[in-house]
């Protein structure tokens, strides 16, 4: 059975392995000519893409350790986030940040920067403490930031590239419980605001669709130990669904539709272990690009953006997120130079994106952004080089790891090879 991912944009003809012990896995990269390690495949850039071997950890044995002083745990890396939280919760402990979903594992969540929201919480990869590897040989190794460091600065945000992580130690804290409180605000006065709610919040975002006046403003905040929310999720799906597939029949009536939407009640309010608070269900698939933002540019950004949405009325049918990420000191990390603004555009997928995410990327650009390496974007080789000032030593440590480039694929040898 071919590979695809998670929004249906990216195909391969290679079925997946999965491989149960590291022999096998060994075996499987030494016999391929090319080889993409893949985790749930809900990155929409072709990453995992492969014409030969495409791998997944799912199945690979291993079990969940806790250091002595409870700062860090061994996970095996092929584990979801959902499992590996579930699990630490078990231990009383838990992850200091999550993004809204968590099927993701937790190498491919690594491995693209994958982050929620919160001005004092960098992105999954800085909680990265060591890897270990199965390399290009097939031979096992360990990194970390005093053994192989350069491997283990390039591994942190690695797209796959440097080994397949079988293992990974990483940052934990003690258990936390989340109350979620969501409300539908005028623009405007969530705009007024918004620096002090990011600085007085542990964790705040913001849904928009471009074509309404109001937004659906999220936080969460630190409370006190409960019982698990009954609802897995923060907002229900079924009403949206029914507008976006009126909306992609009808693309002109897109802006009405979002205004009807805004009309609806959105209120919200959930408490319970962080782990089954940060993640939502997202059942409506989508295409997405983000890009993450000089703090002080995003919201001139997204007027911008939105301002040009409205003045052609184009039928972008979701709303944009914006959330905050913390900087960070990661090589390839679009959070390294400075605190960011996460700007992400969605497009339901079952209408065109394409033409749309060129317009509104080109306004990313202009303010100084850098996108999600998950997400979609058009970045060149010298774009590359222009925005990341570590590239080339990127790109050095990637031909020493793997000479033969048996862990690249067509879009990754464009940008690294
Ligand atoms: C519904 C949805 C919600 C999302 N929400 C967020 C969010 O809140 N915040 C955010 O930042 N992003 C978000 N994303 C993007 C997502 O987190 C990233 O695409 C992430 O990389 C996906 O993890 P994955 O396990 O599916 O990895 P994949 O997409 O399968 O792979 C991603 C990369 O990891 C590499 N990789 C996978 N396993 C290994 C391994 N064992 N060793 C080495 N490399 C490996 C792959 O080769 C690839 O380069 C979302 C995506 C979707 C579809």
């Amino acid at each position: 059975m071919s590979w695809s991912n998670w929004s249906g944009s990216v195909r391969a003809p290679a079925a997946v392995q999965r491989p149960r012990t590291e022999d096998e896995l060994a075996a499987i990269v030494q016999r391929a000519r090319t080889v993409r390690p893949t985790g749930a495949g809900h990155s929409f850039m072709p990453l995992c893409a492969s014409d030969d071997a495409i791998v997944s950890l799912e199945e690979l044995e291993g079990e969940l350790t806790v250091s002595a002083d409870r700062t860090t745990a061994r996970i095996p890396a092929g584990w979801s986030i959902k499992r590996l939280t579930a699990a630490l919760w078990e231990h009383g402990l838990a992850l200091a940040n999550q993004g809204d979903v968590n099927p993701q594992s937790l190498a491919g969540a690594m491995a693209t920067g994958t982050h929620g929201t919160g001005a004092g919480l960098g992105n999954l990869a800085t909680f990265a403490r060591g890897f270990r590897l199965i390399g290009a040989d097939g031979g096992a190794k360990w990194c970390d930031a005093t053994t192989e460091p350069d491997l283990f600065q390039a591994q942190r945000l690695s797209l796959g590239m440097f080994g397949i992580a079988t293992e990974i130690e990483c940052e934990v804290v003690p258990a936390f419980h989340l109350a979620e409180r969501i409300e539908k605000r005028p623009w405007g006065e969530v705009r007024e605001r918004y620096f002090d709610l990011v600085r007085d919040t542990r964790h705040v975002e913001f849904w928009f669709f471009p074509h309404a006046d109001s937004v659906i403003l999220k936080t969460l905040e630190l409370c006190d130990p409960c019982d698990p929310p009954p609802s897995t999720t923060d907002m229900e799906e079924t009403a949206f669904r029914r507008l976006l597939n009126v909306g992609a029949f009808i693309p002109q009536l897109v802006p009405t539709l979002q205004r009807l939407m805004m009309r609806t009640d959105m209120n919200g309010r959930r408490r319970g272990p962080a782990h089954a608070i940060f993640p939502s269900d997202r059942t409506i698939p989508f295409e997405e690009m983000e890009y993450e933002m000089p703090q002080a540019a995003g919201l001139e950004t997204l007027d911008e953006v939105v301002g040009r949405i409205r003045k052609k009325r184009l039928p972008v049918s979701f709303p944009f997120e914006f959330r905050v990420v913390a900087p960070d000191d990661i090589w390839m990390s679009p959070m390294n130079a400075g605190p960011v603004a996460a700007i992400s555009m969605h497009q339901y997928a079952k209408m065109p994106w394409r033409a749309l995410f060129a317009d509104a990327e080109a306004i990313f650009r202009a303010h100084g952004g850098r996108p999600h390496w998950a997400k979609r974007h058009t970045l060149t080789r010298d774009d590359v080089d222009a925005l990341y000032p570590m590239a080339e030593r990127y790109r050095e440590v990637r031909r020493a790891a793997d000479p033969a480039g048996k862990f690249l694929n067509p879009h990754l040898s464009e940008l690294f090879s």
